[in-house]
């Protein structure tokens, strides 16, 4: 085995349906006793139903959490949480809302008890993203990190299944890349593999019965995982794409996950042999880009990046701006295989 180095991070974690009965007790082991609870104005009726539920332990409901994070938001947050005197902020929802949270933890230190109602997993990373200007800034610090993660499938069973479906490979696409790691390590990439098992599985059949309670559980757990991944070990191309598409056309986060993912994988396929087994392996398939297209697909999501209103010019300012410092990656970043991986997301096309 070759030598690694595994940075384990800190984070309680109750997991279960009916798990958000256990808020109160959770807010006293943080040693809190006022806590804001964040949300985006989609989740106000869920944030408002939490912090009645609190009773005096609950300090008011910041519902301007959006995607992305602007500067503006998260100092109105802030400001929010000091005037309320809150020594804890609840976020409840996706990573738009956790994002807000760290927002204010970074500069504050106060610490965020996350209830994460998608899969994107930012509750179990130290990474934190903020917009000024148009431009998205993001930035690691164990600071930003929650200190308690609250996961209740019961909590996820009102996920429109297609966000479930787009949401859920968001984060298989992170165990995908935490396999093939400049810094990847057996314990990670235990997490990974288990984390794709679990949403290969669990994902079908949330979309086939979206208020079915093992397969909200099974996503959610491997959800988890796959935060914890990205979390624990670099990403590569297809983050990077994905940030600079996303940031650079305003895209959907978790749809544009979804196209790109399949293609990368494809990019990445013969540098990065072992990886490509597991995750095949996980997703029970001969390929493991073909797979994660089929996913798709098969179950409705947008697989064209043209679906979301990227133009062929769209596509010459991405390669350039991804040519730019890009991360490490398996296999070197180069013009014409890039530009080539970009066309077949744009048009659709299923991996060869
Ligand atoms: P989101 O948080 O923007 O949520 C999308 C929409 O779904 C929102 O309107 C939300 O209110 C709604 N929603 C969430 N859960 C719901 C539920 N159970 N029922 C009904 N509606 C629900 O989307 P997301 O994909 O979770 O997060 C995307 C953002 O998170 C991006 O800005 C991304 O950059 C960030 N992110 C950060 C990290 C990190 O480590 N820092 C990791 C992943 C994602």
């Amino acid at each position: 085995m070759d030598p690694f180095v595994y940075n384990g991070l800190p984070a309680r974690v109750i997991f279960g349906p009916g798990s958000l009965e256990h808020l109160a007790r959770e807010i006293e082991l943080l040693g809190a006793t006022r806590a804001i609870v964040l949300c985006t104005p989609q989740q106000r009726g869920d944030a408002e139903a939490l912090a009645t539920r609190l009773g005096n332990r609950a300090a008011g409901v910041f519902a301007e959490a959006v995607m992305h994070v602007p500067v503006e938001t998260a100092r109105q947050a802030r400001d929010f949480a000091a005037q309320a005197g809150a020594d804890c902020a609840i976020a409840i929802g996706g990573g738009s809302t956790t994002g807000l949270g760290k927002a204010i933890a970074l500069e504050t230190g106060l610490p965020i008890l996350a209830i994460p109602t998608t899969y994107a997993g930012s509750e179990m990373t130290p990474i934190y993203g903020l917009t000024e200007g148009g431009l998205k800034k993001t930035g690691r610090d164990l600071r930003v990190l929650p200190k308690t993660v609250i996961y209740d499938p019961l909590l996820t069973t009102s996920l429109p299944p297609a966000l479930s479906l787009t949401s859920g490979i968001n984060a298989i696409a992170h165990a995908a890349e935490g396999l093939y790691a400049q810094d990847a390590n057996p314990v990670v990439s235990l997490m990974a593999e288990e984390g794709i098992r679990a949403l290969g599985e669990g994902l079908p059949r949330v979309m086939n019965e979206p208020g079915n309670l093992e397969a909200r559980s099974d996503c959610l757990y491997g959800a988890w995982l796959c935060g914890a991944v990205l979390g624990s070990v670099g990403m590569a191309l297809h983050h990077k794409l994905c940030h600079t598409l996303g940031g650079s056309f305003n895209l959907p986060h978790a749809e544009t996950h979804t196209i790109v993912l399949p293609h990368v994988l494809a990019y990445n396929r013969d540098a990065a042999p072992l990886a490509m087994r597991r995750m095949a392996r996980a997703l029970r398939a001969d390929d493991a880009a073909q797979a994660v297209f089929d996913l798709a697909r098969e179950h409705g999501a947008p697989t064209a990046l043209k679906q979301l209103g990227v133009t062929a010019e769209n596509l010459q300012v991405a390669l350039e701006l991804a040519l730019k410092n890009p991360y490490w990656n398996p296999r070197p970043v180069e013009r014409a295989p890039l530009r080539a991986l970009l066309e077949a997301a744009f048009e659709g096309r299923r991996p060869a």
